[in-house]
């Protein structure tokens, strides 16, 4: 699944979106493991977090002391983040000690499993890949769906925070970028998702920096082909954020 996060603050007051997450997580089955890639671990080459009890990392500031003393204290997956590095024979993916759950990963998994015992690993985003590089990393991971690992990608589709708006107005921009990917999405075409500067200067405004979009790459590479797709949440939020979260099951 692709989960739009949006703000931080989305994990501990009632939202539409926390709603949604408490509401699928009452309904997926329990993996052996959770592979989240989060636009909040950006990384010189790709890296998988293989502690054994990752951390809460609280990478934000301005924020209520509450949301500084949530803690997400799943364990980690040691075993199954080396078997995901050694799907890579070329050394592309190595193991990393000093990472542990970063806001993208813990704001989202603490309403989809509660009780926080799905041992959790992440997997990092190289800087220097293109798009298309990056979904072709992804393919390689598609095969720890097979071996139990549920896969998270944890960003949002528009992320433009120059240009937020708390009037309820929403730029025309958001909503064409939002429709082109949902568009993309409903029929499969992985080509549109990877080249977004198809979308025009929607692409350049809803997209302004990767980090919150290449997650969603990562989630449409691994997809099965007798996959069903269906949007879990589909919303703009303070103007230049889609909340769109996309579940293949
Ligand atoms: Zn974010």
């Amino acid at each position: 699944m692709f989960i739009g996060h949006g703000s931080p603050m989305n994990a501990i007051t009632q939202n539409p979106y926390r709603d949604a997450w408490l509401k699928l997580g009452k309904t997926l089955p329990r993996p052996r493991a959770i592979l989240c890639v989060s636009a909040h671990w950006q990384t010189q080459g790709t890296q998988v977090c293989a502690v054994e009890k990752p951390e809460t990392i609280h990478d934000f500031g301005g924020f209520p002391q509450e949301l500084f003393a949530q803690q997400y204290p799943a364990p980690g997956a040691p075993d199954i983040a080396q078997m995901t590095c050694d799907l890579f024979t070329n050394g592309e993916v190595t193991p990393r000690l000093d990472w542990g759950l970063d806001h993208g990963a813990w704001t989202i998994l603490q309403s989809l499993f509660p009780a926080a015992d799905v041992p959790v690993f992440q997997l990092s985003l190289d800087v220097n890949l293109s798009f298309s590089e990056h979904f072709a990393l992804a393919q390689n991971l598609a095969g720890l769906r097979e071996r139990g690992v549920m896969m998270i990608g944890s960003g949002n589709i528009v992320h433009n925070l120059g240009r937020l708006d708390s009037s309820g107005k929403v730029y025309d921009w958001t909503i064409d970028f939002d429709n082109y990917i949902k568009s993309a999405l409903e029929v499969g075409n992985n080509a549109a998702l990877i080249h977004i500067e198809r979308a025009g200067e929607a692409a350049r405004l809803a997209v302004p920096t990767s980090e919150h979009y290449l997650p969603l790459l990562y989630i449409a590479a691994t997809r099965h082909a007798d996959d069903r797709m269906r949007f879990l949440t589909e919303a703009y939020d303070l103007g230049s954020l889609s909340m769109r979260s996309v579940i293949y099951q």
